[in-house]
């Protein structure tokens, strides 16, 4: 597949679950994100296996409308943080922040108006959801039926999954089939960076 560096992200975000789907088509549509945005997304990438340079590389050319002197005053050391290539106790040195977990993201900071972390299956609307899955090529009803009701029992990441499970159907018959995956690679989903992984292998 496509290698993991700051010119292929664009491209990366086929893979990517609604969470980071939201907050990629965010930045693109307005060169910024806000602080918990930038948080998310940079630990998201970082745990993808993008390196602290190219990260650093993504977005200073996703912040269209810095120059390098705010770009490196305001947004660079922050970068530099969740990597832990600078600041944090000597734990987290060289280490940086663990990317966010699913229950992290469904239960830390709600997002406010005009920002654009969280969980589109527990922050959004149903509308704003269906319109979102839709937009994203998700046009079966069965499934937008089925994430609806999940998300009304409050099952947000089983939509994700139900999501996930029907974008990949046949790819996951397939290594099934051919005995290459078993239930171990197939558990239910509840991390962002194993949505992302998951699907990068079996599109590869
Ligand atoms: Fe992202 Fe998890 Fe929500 Fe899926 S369930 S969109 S991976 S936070």
């Amino acid at each position: 597949g496509a290698p993991i560096t700051a010119a292929n992200v664009d491209n990366l975000s086929q893979h990517f679950p609604l969470c980071m789907k939201h907050l990629h088509n965010t930045l693109r549509k307005n060169n910024h994100l806000k602080h918990f945005g930038r948080l998310q997304y940079t630990l998201f990438l970082k745990g993808m296996g993008l390196t602290l340079e190219d990260c650093l590389l993504f977005w200073r050319q996703s912040f269209k409308l810095l120059t390098d002197d705010q770009f490196n005053k305001e947004y660079r050391y922050n970068v530099r943080h969740a990597y832990g290539d600078v600041g944090g106790d000597a734990n987290r040195r060289g280490r940086g922040y663990a990317p966010y977990s699913c229950q992290r993201i469904l239960t830390e900071h709600p997002p406010g108006t005009g920002e654009a972390h969280g969980c589109p299956y527990r922050h959004f609307s149903v509308d704003n959801l269906t319109s979102m899955l839709q937009a994203t090529g998700v046009h079966d009803r069965d499934v937008l039926r089925g994430v609806k009701e999940d998300v009304e029992k409050k099952r947000f990441h089983i939509a994700c999954n139900r999501v996930f499970d029907w974008a990949h159907k046949q790819e996951i018959r397939k290594v099934k089939d051919e005995g290459i995956w078993g239930p171990a690679e197939l558990e239910t989903i509840v991390h962002p960076n194993t949505y992302f992984k998951r699907s990068y292998l079996l599109k590869n």
